[in-house]
């Protein structure tokens, strides 16, 4: 009989930190300052206009440092976000731009805002990279805080919760997530936001489920009503009906079994059957996710993303900064090792600091080693900051979107420049710094060998390698379908780099996010890679699933897929050999439910 009260109503979004989670939905109210009226002031009116939103300016520094101070124990290692949003309410484009649009155009001082704010946003929107494209929502929720003092509204204030619930908002800032005590949180659902926006990376660090980027969540949910957040899927239902209830209310309880078990062996090396043991790292954005990768029993970090410190704030980051950055995360890491990719940042993903044309492509443009060979004093500085820093701990360096072997040569020409200058100074630095090449570009995979000569180790980047090998956007919803990690053609790429790399004697690893699915994990093994590297909070199942597979066999297996001509026919493989014994793990991928 279907059911006939219930709504049942299921909405997909982006699953940004896993688990599921059943509960009472609590919407927050937020205030729609989008639409803002225009005036036009009259010219004698101006300078006071324009020292009414400096005023209003004054009132969200104090309003923030507030919240700075306020700021419960549990968040103390995300308020660098709170810093970030403290400096933008003075950033050039915004405070600057403000008042050129008052004085320029005799507009309100809400309106000006408005104007400024649209326009940084609309660069940070046509940036390549996810992570970028996320700090647009940075601009706003700072500028949110000078336009309530403008309107008059003061800052909002988030309503006291006194039972535990799951919190459905249009966005959250991170002044409001601050003001959330997280122990009354059972899931985040929003419309806007998704893996790398600050309300993803804050769920995930605590391990709550999120799903976002749903749209119209808000429209859709009420406060009180049932709802079912699945952070796996990516999904949220409304108004379940029973048979659906119990359907999560058993994938809820066999997910926390699953999470429980891995995550009590998550300290064991990952060494399979017979033997052979494989490194699994972690990939970070941010120092502060060093917590996790502690607690998820990562062998090491496999990928530091160093682009965080050169995009949040208005000048470039300096040597110091940099350094105290780098050996923070080595200290914290004891004896782990630590791989630092330099900048992969270009184009237009500067925010300020660096102005750059717009680029058509910006994916084939001037991004990671072409932009920093280009600008040789951002270059000269990010690698003078880890050679200091490897001197304390053990750090490798590693050069992204290499695509010719030139590259790595003129890198490597700039590191030793480095390494001289850092002697003559007399400051403490490390000479023999292992050397990494990213392999993500199809070129560098057919001059592997000729590469190998001048590298340490390779990381496989496959994130990029499946975007320029197959031609497919990864960001572009509309061919995510084809986007494949088990494509024939790439499974062939990646053992064409690593048979040159045993060949050379050097390590291969691969640092992309495929690592992280266990359905590919067999063949990676296969593949005999060295090492994978993913995001800390996969780790834990990759590693225990390693223990039940069998090095030898998986060379085997391996063979036998590359006589498959589809990634469909590779995965149907898959699945007949391993399916059984990989049923928990992939239950809870992206689609299980
Ligand atoms: C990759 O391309 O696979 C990779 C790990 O780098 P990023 O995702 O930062 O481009
Ligand atoms: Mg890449």
């Amino acid at each position: 009989m279907p059911d006939t009260v219930s709504k049942n109503l299921s909405l997909q979004g982006i699953g940004a930190s896993p688990g599921i989670a059943i509960g009472k939905a609590y919407l927050l109210e937020q205030e729609d300052i989008d639409v803002i009226e225009k005036r036009i002031i009259p010219p004698e009116e101006i300078g006071s206009e324009v020292n009414r939103f400096k005023e209003a300016v004054k009132k969200a520094q104090e309003d923030l440092r507030k919240i700075i101070e306020d700021v419960p124990d549990e968040y103390r290692d995300h308020i660098y976000i709170l810093d970030t949003h403290m400096m933008l309410l003075t950033d050039r484009m915004i405070y600057d731009g403000t008042i050129e649009h008052i004085r320029g155009k005799n507009l309100n001082a809400e309106r000006a805002l408005k104007m400024a704010v649209d326009q940084v946003q609309a660069i940070f929107k046509k940036m390549p990279d996810p992570y970028f494209r996320e700090r647009g929502s940075d601009v706003v929720h700072a500028s949110k805080l000078i336009l309530e003092h403008l309107l008059g509204t003061g800052p909002s204030k988030l309503p006291d919760i006194d039972k535990r619930v799951i919190i459905v908002a249009h966005d959250l800032s991170p002044a409001e997530t601050t003001q959330i005590q997280l122990e009354k949180v059972r899931a985040f659902v929003t419309d806007l936001g998704g893996q790398t926006s600050h309300t993803g990376i804050i769920a995930r660090s605590f391990e709550i489920p999120a799903v976002l980027g749903l749209g119209d969540a808000t429209r859709q949910i009420q406060t009180d009503d049932l709802i079912i957040v699945d952070g796996n899927a990516g999904i949220v239902i409304v108004d379940p009906d029973e048979q659906t209830l119990t359907r999560h209310h058993e994938r809820k309880g066999l997910f926390e079994q699953f999470q429980a078990r891995v995550t009590r062996t998550s300290h064991l090396p990952a060494e399979t059957k017979d033997g052979h043991r494989l490194t699994v790292a972690a990939n970070i954005e941010l120092l502060e996710e060093v917590v996790s990768v502690m607690d998820h029993g990562a062998d090491g970090i496999g990928l530091y993303r160093t682009e965080f410190l050169y995009l949040n704030q208005p000048t470039l980051p300096s040597e110091q900064e940099l350094f105290d950055n780098y050996r923070d995360l080595a200290d914290i890491m004891g004896d782990g090792q630590v791989t630092i990719r330099t900048l992969d940042i270009g184009g237009d993903k500067f925010a300020s600091g660096v102005s750059l044309a717009g680029e058509m492509n910006p994916a084939l443009g001037l991004r990671a080693i072409r932009f920093c060979l280009q600008s040789p004093d951002i270059f000269r500085t990010q690698l003078r900051a880890i050679l200091r820093a490897a001197h304390f701990g053990n750090i490798r360096i590693l050069f992204p979107m290499i695509s010719q072997v030139e590259e790595i040569i003129e890198a490597k020409r700039m590191l030793a420049e480095a390494a001289e200058s850092l002697a003559k100074e007399g400051l403490f630095f490390r000479e023999d710094i292992q050397i990494g090449a990213m392999i993500e570009v199809p070129s560098a995979v057919i001059m592997a060998d000729i590469l190998a000569k001048e590298v340490d180790f390779f990381s496989i980047g496959t994130n990029d390698l499946i975007q320029y090998s197959l031609a497919i956007d990864r960001i572009n919803k509309h061919v995510a379908g084809l986007y494949q990690p088990l494509h024939p053609a790439v499974l062939r790429m990646i053992h064409r780099v690593v048979e040159n790399a045993k060949a050379a004697g050097i390590e291969v690893d691969l640092c992309g996010e495929m690592a992280a699915d266990p359905v590919n994990l067999p063949v990676l093994l296969g593949l005999e890679l060295d090492a994978i590297s993913m995001n800390p909070i996969s780790i834990p199942a990759i590693k225990s699933l390693v223990r039940t597979l069998d090095f030898e066999e998986s060379k085997g297996f391996v063979q036998e897929v590359f006589k498959q001509a589809t990634a469909s026919k590779v995965l149907q493989l898959v699945q007949e050999t391993y399916g059984k014994s990989f049923e928990m793990a992939t239950f809870f991928q992206a689609g299980g439910a």
